[in-house]
């Protein structure tokens, strides 16, 4: 065969590999995905990553990196994303105020986005018709919370412990600025004095969706305030496990003594204390349907298909995954 002739039928043939290959990275490789985690210490967070990191397996060449809470390292994480020319990006925000910045980068590189958990604002949403967000609505979550406070609030009057008719609280909240944190904030107490209960608020702070600080800051709490504390708001499970160590400490939960602490997320570890009775009730926030949707979204966008998935409801460049209440009565069908 002559040299002209070999040359122009593995060109042919380099050709339609890479025709096959539609978005792929290479002929035959796997669709690059790059991923980063606001910080991958983080009980929720952690059962989103699983998720992803699941199903990717055989379909993504999938990078997941940590950004261990600091924006500008996770600025230089999407730099390399777009660097490497990754066909899709899925970005869990340390800052949420941070994604219009990603979005301009990932524009300019035509590097498509998805971010998740913390939602950018409608604005940065609007800059780029190739970004999206999955998440749950953060205000759903807060009524639900509330629901569930109220109704035991109701159900046992001895829980008004200076029979004033007022529900002394404390709210331990998450990161500020966070949707989550926020909107749990406002909505559950809304639920609760929707519901015809009066609320006095003894004293909110922040312990960054963290077990250990919301330990620390529950001590003070319980130090300053003791008995007059009659129920205890966080805005995620980690915290009110917090919560419910530092009250241990105090005496309650044996003994009868007790006080209610509702949470959200429904993480593995507060199924359990609701299975023991310290925990009231939580609210699912749903981790393999938000990472499912993450993953899909991110792999449609890597491959040039149309985003879809079948994990939430699609309203636009948005996916909702509902949340659902969880009680010592349903807490078994979440375990
Ligand atoms: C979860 C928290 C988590 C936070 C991280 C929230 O949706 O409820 O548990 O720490 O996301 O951004
Ligand atoms: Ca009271």
């Amino acid at each position: 065969m002559k040299k002209s002739i070999m040359f122009v039928l593995i060109f042919v043939l380099l050709g339609a590999m890479a025709f096959a290959g539609g978005g792929r990275d290479k002929a035959g490789g796997l669709p690059t995905i790059g991923a980063a985690i606001y910080k991958f210490d983080d009980t929720f967070m952690s059962y989103m990553r699983n998720t992803i990191e699941e199903l990717a397996k055989g379909k993504a060449d999938l990078t997941m990196v940590d950004s261990q809470n600091a924006q500008p390292t996770q600025n230089d994480q999407v730099d390399q994303f777009i660097t490497k020319k990754m066909k899709s990006i899925a970005i869990n925000p340390v800052d949420r105020t941070a994604a219009g910045t990603i979005i301009d980068k990932a524009k300019a590189g035509n590097v498509p986005v998805v971010f998740f958990n913390r939602e950018p604002f409608a604005e940065d949403m609007g800059k780029w018709d190739k970004v999206f967000y999955v998440g749950a609505k953060a205000e759903e979550s807060g009524t639900m919370q509330g629901e569930i406070a109220a109704e035991w609030w109701k159900a046992n009057p001895s829980a008004d412990k200076n029979g004033d008719g007022v529900l002394q609280y404390i709210m331990l909240k998450g990161e500020p600025g966070h949707q989550d944190a926020e909107l749990r904030t406002e909505f559950s107490i809304k639920a609760v004095t929707a519901a015809g209960i009066k609320v006095e608020l003894l004293a909110e702070d922040t312990a960054m969706w963290d077990r250990p600080r919301a330990v620390e800051k529950m001590d003070a709490f319980w130090a300053r305030f003791g008995d007059q504390i009659e129920m205890v708001f966080c805005n995620n499970d980690d915290m009110a496990l917090g919560a419910i160590e530092a009250l241990r400490k105090a005496g309650f939960f044996s003994g009868g003594k007790y006080l209610p602490v509702v949470g959200v997320d429904a993480t593995a570890p507060a199924l359990q204390a609701l299975s023991e009775g310290t925990l009231l009730g939580t609210v699912l926030n749903d981790a393999k349907n938000q990472g499912k949707a993450t993953f899909d979204i991110a792999f449609a966008l890597a491959t040039g298909a149309s985003p879809t998935t079948t994990a939430g409801k699609m309203d636009g460049k948005y996916v909702w995954v509902p949340y659902q209440k969880v009680t010592r009565d349903n807490f078994k069908n979440f375990q």
